[in-house]
């Protein structure tokens, strides 16, 4: 598949782009034919955004209780809620995000969630760049370190090009000490990017001065 883009702006000078397949292969005022030509008068041409932190499936619960603040939201609504999502249902939100994300420039995103192969099915038939995160949270038998352990060996070797896995310890209030010691030394071992919540709200680090008299980063 070749695509020419013409006239769109790239450092303040307008050129012409011309993709071959996954690669540009040319950038300049250019005559080639291509299968598909797309007008980029009045557009600019920028590198693909990276969304470092998504709850992708969440797509699905857009707007719900969105009035609340953040523990309420989590304890009241959303972790009762979680309990019932099933795989099919992270495949298509996660689905559902991916084809906004990619006509919103964002090529790449870092996502932490549930049900991480109904993410990562969702992700190898839509093509963009994805880290999936294996969640952890102690409050559930999904997010404890065997399962991640369980799912690690399970995608590690059957994963295309453009998706890589991460360790998504959910925050410092909801995982352990010990199983955040646990995470980092997998991350280590295996060479896996984490994935953590930090410092959201003044309430986390209220109580993490309280308790560690420390900040969550200091914790950390
Ligand atoms: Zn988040």
């Amino acid at each position: 598949m070749s695509i020419l883009i013409k006239n769109v702006v790239l450092n303040n000078k307008k050129q012409d782009i011309f993709i071959e397949g996954n690669k540009i292969e040319n950038i300049g005022r250019l005559n080639f034919k291509a299968e598909e030509k797309i007008d980029g008068k009045g557009k600019a041409v920028l590198p693909g955004f990276v969304n470092c932190h998504t709850h992708s499936a969440m797509s699905l619960l857009k707007g719900y209780a969105d009035d609340f603040p953040l523990k309420k939201w989590l304890t009241e609504k959303i972790w009762l809620l979680e309990k019932n999502i099933s795989k099919d249902d992270v495949y298509l939100g996660t689905k559902l995000a991916c084809l906004e994300m990619i006509k919103t420039g964002t090529t790449c995103f870092n996502d932490m969630y549930w049900h991480a192969g109904g993410a990562i099915e969702a992700v190898k038939e839509m093509k963009i760049r994805a880290v999936i995160g294996l969640i952890m949270a102690d409050f559930s038998q999904a997010g404890s370190e065997e399962n991640v352990k369980i799912s690690y060996k399970k995608f590690k070797d059957r994963l295309p090009e453009n998706i890589s896995l991460a360790i998504a310890p959910h925050a410092i209030y909801t995982v352990s000490k010990e199983n955040l010691i646990w995470a980092k030394n997998f991350a280590n071992e295996n060479n896996l990017l984490l994935h953590i919540h930090l410092s959201e709200t003044v309430d986390e680090v209220k109580n993490c001065i309280a308790q560690h008299k420390m900040t969550p980063v200091e914790y950390l």
